[in-house]
């Protein structure tokens, strides 16, 4: 039997880059190889030179088509076979591998917006506001929970795909809705929530609505949506002088950081609504309303993990990984 193989990539779109995806049949047995595709319609080449190189780098079962067929997600290339400049994964492995002997993971809690008809899933039919937020987190009930047939429909997705889905919950506004993938290594676990974000895309579109990663999808006194990503290395998860380390290399390097957490991030972190001015530094215990947090647990066994509260729901996985390994490894390791 013929196998329907969803080839994904991420596109050049600037702020924020996009999925794409098409499909490619493979015969009884063949591997999913090499692909092109027209990079002048994703905003990856001119149109006299359009063609880009799609190279599989991470394959799993496609629990939509069931069956024996398959995802197959992308680095893109230039046709000499080089990354592609809007290909940040190329980048992230180079760091990854070199220091492989951290053994650094993460979590990434991905938080997004359902959409229909230009308002979120839950805003009231013909304008206006609903209810101030105080309820709708991790609630119940057709008054304060809105979209949770697809929420639950994506998360069989998840886990048909074989992917390490953490698990899921509603969020401060209606509507908004989180998924954690991890504890994972780099680059799979950036891998995994592209590919997580495709199914959430690809599921809601059956349902005749959107989901978003728009950081900011509603102005004024409603929490943003971000991406906090969770982060450890085998030295933090053995004892807490690690992770304080970790915690000030991050000081250091602030504004690097904030230019790599996703388009708009001004917009988010203004120091209301559980986070802190992305202008400032700050780390502490349990503190929700710093740049990053350490758990009160972590604190009380004396080792695990720190989570970085800045990045944006629209945040590039393989860049956020990259930073994070990039600054707090290279510290350990004495490169910065
Ligand atoms: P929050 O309390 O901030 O909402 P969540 O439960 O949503 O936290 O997400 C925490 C994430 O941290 C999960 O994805 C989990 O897998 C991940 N995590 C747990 N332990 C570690 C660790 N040692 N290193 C990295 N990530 C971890
Ligand atoms: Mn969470
Ligand atoms: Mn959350
Ligand atoms: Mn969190």
């Amino acid at each position: 039997m013929a196998v329907k193989a969803e080839y994904l990539w991420v596109d050049g779109t600037q702020p924020t880059a996009k999925l794409r995806s098409k499909t490619k049949i493979l015969a009884d047995g063949e591997k999913p190889g090499i692909w092109g595709f027209d990079g002048s319609s994703t905003n990856q080449a001119p149109g006299d030179k359009s063609d880009c190189v799609l190279q599989p780098v991470f394959v799993c079962p496609d629990p939509i088509r069931g069956g024996d067929n398959i995802i197959v997600l992308c680095e893109v290339e230039l046709i000499d076979g080089t990354p592609h400049p809007t290909n940040t994964r190329a980048e992230l492995r180079k760091v990854a591998d070199k220091y492989a002997d951290q053994e650094a993971i993460f979590g990434i809690e991905q938080e997004y917006t359902f959409f229909k008809d230009g308002r979120p899933l839950g805003f009231p039919v013909g304008g206006g506001y609903p209810a101030p937020q105080g309820g709708y987190y991790c609630g119940v009930g057709a008054d304060e929970v809105f979209g949770r047939e697809i929420v639950e429909e994506h998360m069989d997705a998840v886990l048909a795909a074989g992917l390490h889905l953490s698990g899921i919950n509603a969020e401060v506004m209606p509507g908004q809705w989180e998924f954690q993938i991890g504890p994972v290594a780099a680059p799979q676990v950036a891998d995994e929530l592209w590919v997580a974000r495709w199914l959430l895309y690809r599921i809601a579109e059956d349902h005749g609505v959107s989901a978003t990663l728009d950081p900011k999808p509603v102005k004024g006194d409603w929490n943003g949506a971000g991406a906090h990503t969770n982060f450890s290395t085998k030295a933090m998860r053995e004892g807490y002088d690690a992770i304080i380390a970790g915690a000030e290399a991050l000081g250091k390097k602030r504004q690097e950081h904030v230019d790599g957490y996703g388009a708009g991030i001004d917009q988010r972190l203004t120091g209301l609504h559980e986070t802190a001015p992305w202008t400032e530094y700050s780390y502490g215990v349990s503190d929700r309303g710093a740049s990053v947090r350490i758990p009160w647990q972590v604190e009380k066994d004396g080792k695990g993990y720190l989570e970085d509260r800045r990045p944006n729901a629209n945040v590039d996985p393989y860049v956020v990984t990259r930073l994070l390994i990039d600054t707090i490894c290279g510290a350990a390791a004495g490169d910065n």
